[in-house]
Parts: structure tokens; C-alpha cells; sequence
């Protein structure tokens, strides 16, 4: 069985990579390395069930593989705003360009969608059925549209080719490995924790967001994956937390000695996020177990690490 991970050097891809070695699966990672690092699938480039491609998948590529997860595409507002064209054409290109691949190969694909389809969601929790309240005028367009053209291209290709789709709209997920200067909030205040510097919440912090531990999303996609459901399923916690509560969290946390002040809102920053998982708990007998205190005291200590590091270099 060969599995193409397409984004396979970025935060979720290469924990999927590791699960994958570790059941003795073929794997080939194809990244492009924008906002992938090599540190992160660094032990199995010499594993003789790993191959490393750089490849930028806005371009048409021919492999031989049986299963895809389709993952390449920055996934954090500050990298998927500063080329929001080029943020358009992944999720269009790269998309299509995966789905030719499955199709030529007959092979099943899992496509990471994610939350940002339902835009600023009138409608709480969030549940599939829901059509979203999203703008194609706005910041966060290219990524929002993007991921919805790329639902619908996953849809057309099953209803035309019959291609084998898997869709997993994916509620922020975080954990060790994803990158000090990546701009997302729980990223962003355990280093400005760590580093003694001002907490930054945008806006009044009353906005909301369920924070998915890794290790439980990885599980997620892998039972959605070997599912027989080709619509779109939700996968996160259903923790619900502002983001001033999780800005007073981890200061608690690392260091009660910092202050946490305020910036502006970015535009369009959605008020309220939260799944509805009974799809997920129905027909994947799944759901998130891991606590939003256990979840930040693994991440707390691997930024712990690499800032210490940093710090010798
Ligand atoms: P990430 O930025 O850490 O990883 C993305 C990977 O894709 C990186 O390794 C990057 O180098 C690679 N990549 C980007 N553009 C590419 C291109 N054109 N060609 C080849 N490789 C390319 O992000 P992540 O958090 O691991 O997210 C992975 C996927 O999950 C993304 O599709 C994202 O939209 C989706 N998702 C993530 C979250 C989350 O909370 N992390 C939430 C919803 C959806
Ligand atoms: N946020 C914040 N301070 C930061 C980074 C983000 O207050 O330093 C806020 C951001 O405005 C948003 C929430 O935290 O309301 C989650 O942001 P993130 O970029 O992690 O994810 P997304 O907005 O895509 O859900």
C-alpha cells in the first residue's frame, strides 16, 4: 500500500507520516517546504518505506500510489494571507491536480477541508449540515473559498469518475510541532509566554475556538479514512474557550508574570467556532479525548525545548 501525504513536512502531515512508518505502511511525502520543515520527517528520510518529493502541487505530477491525504496547503491566516492568490491556487490547482492523480490511479483520497467554510457561522454548534455564512470579498477569502471549491471539485469528481473521496473538515487542531512564528494563537501566546513578552489578544478575546489536541485528530482522520462516508464530517473538541480564557490559561501556566494586552481584531475574525461531532460519534466512533490542560502542558514543553535551542544557536 503506498499513501501519498501530500503537505507531509507541515504539523499534521508529518504526524500522519509517523503513524503511517509505525504501521509499516509506503509512504511519499510531497511538500514544497513553504511552511513545511525538513525537522519534521528528518528520521525516516533514510527509512526504505519513505520517500521524499519537493513539489509544488499547483503543478500536475504522476506517481503510482494507492492512497492520498491531501493536506498541502498553509493553514495558518498570517501564511495563507500574505499570497492569498497563490493561497486560491492551491486550493483550486493543487486540488484538482490530486484528484487527476487519485482518478488515473483509482486510489481513495482524504481531503483536509476545515472549519472556515462555515465563514462567521450564524448558527451554533456548527453541524455538516449547515451551509456557512462565509464573504468572497474578505482577508480570509482565498483560504475559505479555496477550501470550498475544493470540497466541491471532490464532490463533482466522485459524481463523475466515481473517485473514492474522503472530506475532513478539521476544527483547530494544535500540538508540538507546529512553528513558534506561525501567527496562530495557541503558537503565538505560549512563545510570548515562554519568552517573558506581552500576551497579544485580538479584539476583546470574547471570540471563541475548540482547540483539538493532535494525537486525537490524527485518529480522526485515519477512521475517516478507512470509513465508507464520502460527505464531509467535522472533526474537533468540543471544548468551547475564548480566547481571553486561553490567553489567562497559559499565562497561568508558564508565567504569571506576564501582562496580556490588546490589538485590533483582524477583519472578519469569525465571533464563534464550535463542531457539532454526532457525525463524527455516530459513524466513526469518534471524538477528542485529550484536555485542553493536558494538550498545552505537551506543547508548553516542546516550545519549551526549541526555544531553548534557539537560544544556544
Ligand atoms: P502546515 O502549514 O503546518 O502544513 C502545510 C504543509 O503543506 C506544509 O508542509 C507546506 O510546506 C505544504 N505546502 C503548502 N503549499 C504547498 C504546495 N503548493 N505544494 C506542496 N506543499 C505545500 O498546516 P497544517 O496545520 O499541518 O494543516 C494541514 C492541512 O490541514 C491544511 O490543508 C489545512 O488547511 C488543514 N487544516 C488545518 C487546521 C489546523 O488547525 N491545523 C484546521 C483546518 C484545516
Ligand atoms: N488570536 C489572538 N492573538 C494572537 C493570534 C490569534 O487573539 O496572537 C485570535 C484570532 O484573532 C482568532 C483566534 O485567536 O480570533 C484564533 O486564531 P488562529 O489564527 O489560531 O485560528 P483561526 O482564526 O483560523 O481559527
Amino acid at each position: 500500500m503506498i499513501n501519498l501525504v501530500t503537505g507531509g513536512a507541515g504539523f499534521i502531515g508529518s504526524y500522519l507520516i509517523d503513524d503511517l512508518i509505525h504501521k509499516n505502511e509506503k509512504v511519499i511525502c510531497l511538500d514544497n517546504f513553504s511552511t513545511g520543515r525538513i525537522e519534521n520527517i528528518k528520521r525516516w528520510v533514510k527509512n526504505p518505506n519513505f520517500k521524499l518529493i519537493n513539489h509544488d502541487i499547483i503543478n500536475p505530477i504522476e506517481l503510482d500510489i494507492n492512497k492520498i491525504w491531501h493536506l498541502a496547503c498553509p493553514a495558518s491566516p498570517y501564511h495563507y494571507q500574505t499570497d492569498p492568490i497563490n493561497t486560491s491556487k492551491i486550493n483550486f490547482l493543487g486540488t484538482y491536480n490530486m484528484l487527476e492523480l487519485a482518478k488515473i490511479n483509482n486510489a481513495k483520497i482524504l481531503i483536509a477541508s476545515s472549519s472556515e467554510i462555515y465563514g462567521d457561522p450564524e448558527l451554533h454548534p456548527q453541524a455538516e449540515t449547515y451551509n456557512g455564512s462565509a464573504k468572497t470579498f474578505s482577508d480570509r477569502a482565498c483560504y475559505v473559498e479555496g477550501k470550498r471549491i475544493a470540497e466541491t471539485l471532490s464532490f463533482d469528481f466522485n459524481k463523475i469518475h466515481k473517485t473514492d473521496i474522503r472530506i475532513a473538515r478539521i476544527f483547530n487542531a494544535y500540538g508540538p510541532r507546529m512553528l513558534p512564528n506561525d501567527g496562530r494563537v495557541i503558537s503565538n501566546f505560549i512563545c510570548q509566554a515562554l519568552m517573558g513578552k506581552d500576551i497579544t489578544v485580538y479584539g476583546k478575546g470574547y471570540q471563541t475556538r475548540c482547540f483539538c489536541f493532535i494525537d486525537d485528530l490524527i485518529k480522526g482522520l485515519n477512521k475517516l479514512m478507512f470509513s465508507q462516508y464520502s460527505k464531509p464530517v467535522n472533526l474537533g473538541s468540543q471544548k468551547e474557550l475564548s480566547i481571553i480564557d486561553l490567553a489567562k490559561l497559559i499565562k497561568r501556566k508558564v508565567n504569571n508574570k506576564i501582562n496580556i494586552i490588546y490589538k485590533d481584531l483582524p477583519n472578519d475574525d469569525p465571533m464563534r467556532r464550535k463542531p457539532d461531532l454526532s457525525l463524527a460519534k455516530n459513524i466513526l466512533n469518534w471524538e477528542s479525548y485529550t484536555s485542553i490542560e493536558d494538550g498545552l502542558e505537551k506543547t508548553i514543553n516542546y516550545f519549551n525545548e526549541i526555544l531553548k535551542k534557539d537560544d544556544k544557536n
